[in-house]
């Protein structure tokens, strides 16, 4: 059974997850270790600050689902379809995602874009035009920034909220998928998301495209044991140029849907494979 094919109500209390329970009673362990037991007291720090450790690692891993539930490839009844999804990061761009999409239509590929909402804003057109050709729009924060993963619960809410307020003024749907800058969190993440009604999506496989130009290696990381459920990680913002001043995913895609298709695979968005039934998507209020 899976538990990614709906946006939790975000009327329910936030199931938390078993490392933080854990954290929990390891506290309350060890302060009353620490005050009761004579000696304890630096072993009972030493065991806080491992927990932090613990922690801290976990949010340092973005496929980990220590700190909360966390889509990294597609639901069963989705792959049972022979489905992947292809997700394209950090823009709009408006010198690469206009190339993007020609592409993507030539391929006769949909894709989720994880957009990051300030960008949105700044070129409506082209998110637009995104949407139109029957791709995805998804909240990738409304700022992008780098220390979004060393902030609180309400500076996360409040930059999450504003990315989805953005790109359902722009677009007119909202988006109920999340990922967050570089895969990063922290603790206070999942109970946002919970409350925001969002889904938080990481990846399968990336092919660090925002650092590497060669399109050969690229491709090659996103295929390695390609498989359906996969969900596959691109850039169109930030993207790594190749020798001959390409963005890196222009070279990528087609070779990389190519093999999709000679496995047997589909190409589809993320709202396609987590909740085919809600499509059409359809804004209500
Ligand atoms: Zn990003």
């Amino acid at each position: 059974m899976t538990s990614t094919t709906a946006a939790p109500a975000s009327t329910a209390a936030w199931p938390w997850p078993p490392l933080l329970r854990a954290s929990i009673g390891w506290h309350v362990a060890a302060v009353a270790a620490g005050v009761l037991v004579p000696g304890a007291a630096p072993w009972a720090i030493g065991a806080i600050v491992l927990n932090h450790v613990l922690i801290t690692a976990a949010g340092l891993t973005p496929r980990s689902s220590l700190l909360g539930a966390n889509i990294t490839r597609l639901p069963a009844a989705s792959a049972a379809r022979g489905e992947v999804a292809i997700t394209i990061d950090d823009g709009p761009d408006p010198v690469v995602t206009p190339q993007v999409l020609e592409l993507l239509d030539r391929l006769d590929v949909r894709a989720t874009f994880f957009c990051i909402a300030e960008k949105v804003r700044d070129q409506p057109a082209l998110a637009l035009d995104i949407v139109a050709r029957g791709h995805s729009i998804q909240n990738h924060t409304a700022h992008h920034r780098h220390d979004f993963s060393l902030r609180g619960a309400r500076a996360l809410a409040k930059e999450i909220q504003l990315a989805q307020d953005l790109i359902e003024q722009v677009t007119g749907q909202r988006p109920s998928c999340f990922r967050a800058p570089a895969g990063l969190r922290n603790p206070f993440l999942a109970p946002v998301l919970h409350r925001l009604q969002l889904s938080l999506v990481s990846w399968t496989r990336r092919g660090f495209d925002t650092r590497e130009g060669d399109a050969a290696t690229v491709a090659a990381r996103l295929g390695r044991d390609l498989a359906a459920g996969d969900i596959l990680l691109l850039h169109d913002g930030n993207a790594a140029r190749t020798a001959a001043g390409q963005p890196v995913l222009l070279e990528v895609l087609p070779p990389l849907v190519a093999r999709l298709r000679a496995a047997g695979l589909r190409p589809v968005t993320l709202p396609e494979a987590l909740n085919p039934s809600d499509l059409p998507t359809v804004h209500e209020h």
